[in-house]
């Protein structure tokens, strides 16, 4: 990324890139919890159950709002469960929740227009609703486009006019996967397709003067979802519109993968100012969402009161007077951050390195590096490597008694680096004022810890530059991410292309959340209570890390929680690397959070697949729970399972249907053959380091 095209991006998405500031939308109502405006960031979820399953989808919905649930949102595939929408209602109501609904459309305008008389909100997909998606590329003359666009709003007109007559509001949901052929033939697979595509529907409603409308641009790719949401922003500013956002990413998964692919997109965008509402979408049961999306939120709720900044800009007109540009976002599309290569190590083109400290370790212990990677067999001596090996261990004034493994690089503090009788592969990490000083440097690699306001000291002008420098970028920041893309911005300005480790400190208490005093000090249990185990580490560090990486900007990084365990935060590391596609170190599940429309158990066989490709670096595999929506919402994913009837399952290749409707008792075995056919299988192999 370049310096024009940092300026260019400066504010164009957002009030401010370098201070946290909420981009205010339109108060949107929806039954009696409006979203937008001030109201808070709205938490919700959707069922799984089978929308004809009344007490089952009633239980459910109870039990989501009970985990914090603000909206509940229900599939409608057709005019029988659009009907059944009333029934659930009114149960629910006796029971005593008033919870709005959401009827979840695709392909069918008739369930619309039932379910929008009978629910708060509907949704619908502008790939699907009225429009085709069949994979067909077609050129449309603009005459076409054109009729082609009034036959849609022929289609759509009747549902916008019961929602202004019933007060119902509306999502209008872009999925990346899910672009109708129309828009793909023009605008292909792009965030712009993506954005193009709602509004369209937007502009729609607003001819027919309806505007409680919510926007969302999900993908399962949390670089693609990041611009798309981005993008949408600048073109309603341009357009004098701002409605609410609903964020999400699809398809994410489960465990910790599902989590830290959901928080990199969603939190990006939150550390933006961006965001109205949110959908964490779990493999997992629907209660298992809220307490992740919460989470994620609370940060911004806090750091609203705290910060003084908020109220300058919480207007439409701020967002347009430092939003000036049109156009798509070069900047945001501009790859990674150029800097030089360091002794054949970091920076230039090699991979992000991870670095973990080891410094409060058992240092007597080699057992203590299986957590960093490195399995230690005392038979042998040796260590075996696995995909997820760090590249540093951050030893401070330690000295072990083990030999380290030959290709993991130690760091110690200058001083005590400079005592080392055997310096190799040893570096020393400086303060600003030692490195100025110091008479005695590696001649490989010099690592120097720094913060934002350093660049702009006089000590920083004194640096000595050559380039086995790399900066440590550390922040003590109420927004610790903008205060950090702030040195980004002012080392790209100063034309310096010194590599970067960005490293975030985080301090756990053993119990539930405590008062933060500071957003690098957030008190909160690290194995998360409420989080199902999750931990709100990951989902802090893959927000804070992956909003910069998404952007191109760190040569690695590095997460410093004392209290919680290495693995944790070795695997932390690599699953924010690999859901930023900055380096990829496992097999990527893109798999569906299931819904009504589902046929077969989503988690029972997601971890039946994962057990047997999980080592496949590198792959992408969609699982999805049917074949009506699946095969456009799985995207980019190499190959797909996919559920096609009651035990009936149909596998992909890419987009390509090459078996169908297969028995689902064989259909991994199947797959596996599929995957070995392509010369894409690997067994299980060990890597042996002394
Ligand atoms: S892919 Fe099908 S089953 Fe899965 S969530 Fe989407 S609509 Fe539901």
């Amino acid at each position: 990324m370049n310096t024009d095209a940092i300026k260019l991006l400066q504010g164009r998405y957002c009030n401010s890139l370098t201070e946290y500031s909420r981009f205010v939308t339109r108060e949107v109502a929806i039954g009696d919890v409006p979203m937008g405006g001030n109201n808070p960031i709205r938490i919700q979820s959707m069922t799984t159950t089978d929308t004809m399953d009344t007490i089952g989808t009633v239980e459910q919905s109870i039990r989501m709002v009970d985990a914090g649930c603000e909206y509940v949102r229900i599939t409608a595939p057709s005019i029988k469960e659009a009907q059944n929408l009333a029934e659930i209602k009114k149960q629910l109501r006796q029971r005593g929740y008033a919870v709005p609904l959401v009827a979840d459309i695709h392909f069918t305008p008739n369930a619309a227009e039932i379910a929008a008389r009978i629910v708060e909100k509907v949704r619908v997909n502008p790939g699907n609703y009225a429009d085709k998606k069949k994979f067909d590329q077609i050129d449309y003359t603009d005459a076409q486009y054109q009729g082609e666009l009034e036959r849609i709003y022929q289609k759509f007109a009747p549902l916008v006019k019961i929602c202004k007559e019933y007060g119902t509001a509306m999502r209008i949901g872009t999925n990346h996967g899910s672009l109708s052929d129309r828009i793909m033939s023009r605008y292909g697979d792009t965030p712009q397709g993506m954005v193009e595509s709602a509004m369209e529907f937007m502009r729609m409603c607003e001819t027919l003067n309806y505007y409680n409308l919510v926007i969302s641009m999900k993908s399962s790719n949390p670089q693609v979802m990041v611009q798309a949401y981005r993008l949408l922003v600048e073109t309603m500013v341009a357009e004098g519109m701002n409605y609410p956002l609903h964020l999400g990413v699809t398809e994410a998964g489960d465990g910790e993968d599902g989590r830290i692919k959901s928080s990199v997109g969603i939190g990006t965008l939150l550390e933006d100012g961006l965001g109205d509402t949110v959908r964490v979408s779990l493999t997992e049961e629907p209660e298992a969402e809220a307490p992740v999306a919460i989470a994620l939120v609370e940060r911004y709720v806090r750091r609203k009161f705290e910060s003084p900044k908020v109220r300058k800009s919480e207007s439409l007109e701020s967002a347009v007077k430092v939003s000036p540009t049109g156009g798509d976002l070069e900047g945001a599309k501009g790859g990674r951050r150029h800097t030089y290569e360091a002794n054949a190590f970091i920076g230039g083109h090699m991979v992000p390195r991870v670095v973990i400290d080891l410094s409060q370790k058992n240092l007597k212990d080699a057992a203590i590096l299986n957590d960093a990677g490195y399995l230690y067999s005392p038979l042998l001596d040796k260590y075996t490597m696995a995909e997820q090996s760090v590249d540093f261990v951050y030893m401070a004034d330690q000295l072990s008694s083990f030999n380290f493994p030959g290709n993991l690089k130690q760091l110690y503090n200058y001083a005590t680096w400079q005592k080392l009788a055997d310096k190799t592969n040893c570096h020393p990490v400086f303060t600003l004022q030692e490195y100025i000083a110091a008479e005695d440097r590696s001649s490989k690699l010099n690592l120097v810890r720094v913060k934002n306001s350093d660049i702009d000291s006089d000590e920083f002008g004194a640096l000595p530059f050559d380039q086995s420098l790399i900066f440590i970028l550390e922040t003590e920041a109420l927004h610790g991410m903008a205060d950090q893309r702030s040195f980004f911005f002012k080392m790209e300005e100063l034309g310096l292309d010194v590599p970067v480790i960005i490293k975030r400190s985080y301090s756990f208490e053993s119990e539930s959340p405590k008062v933060r005093k500071s957003e690098s000090e957030v008190k909160v249990s690290p194995t998360g209570g409420d989080l199902e185990g999750a931990g709100p580490l990951q989902l802090y560090a893959a927000t804070d890390l992956g909003a910069l990486l998404v952007d191109g900007f760190g040569d690695g990084i590095w997460i410093d929680a004392p209290q919680v365990e290495t693995k944790v935060i070795t695997s932390t590391a690599f699953g924010i690397l690999q859901a930023t596609r900055s380096r990829i170190s496992k097999t990527e599940y893109i798999s569906c959070p299931s819904c009504g429309r589902t046929l077969f158990d989503l988690m029972v066989t997601t971890q039946m697949i994962r057990s047997r490709t999980s080592h496949l670096k590198g792959l992408k595999i969609g699982i999805m729970g049917c074949i009506v929506n699946g095969p456009g919402e799985m995207a980019d994913a190499d190959y797909g399972y996919v559920g096609s009837g009651t035990d009936k399952v149909t596998l992909y290749r890419g987009k390509e249907a090459v078996k169908k409707n297969i028995n689902s008792a064989n259909a991994l075995d199947e797959l596996i053959g599929i995957i070995k056919e392509d010369g894409n299988w690997t067994e299980l192999e060990e890597l042996s380091v002394n």
